[in-house]
């Protein structure tokens, strides 16, 4: 499967201060199932994607 068009530029990982954790769900999102990413089913509505907001929907 492809990785997430939004990979290369998702302010997500800027925020991420544990590698292990962002290749981890990297992993299981943006380059396998991102359909599943919450962040990206909001952006694709046109709603706004809280910064905190994880792939797991999550708010941390
Ligand atoms: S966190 Fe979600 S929106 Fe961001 S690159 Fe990964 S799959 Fe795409």
């Amino acid at each position: 499967m492809a990785d997430c068009p939004n990979l290369e530029k998702c302010p997500f990982f800027k925020n991420i201060k544990l590698a292990p954790t962002a290749e981890m769900l990297k992993t299981t999102y943006c380059r396998s199932d991102f359909e599943s990413c919450k962040r990206k089913q909001l952006k694709d509505k046109g709603e706004p994607v809280p910064e905190n907001l994880w792939p797991n929907g999550k708010m941390v």
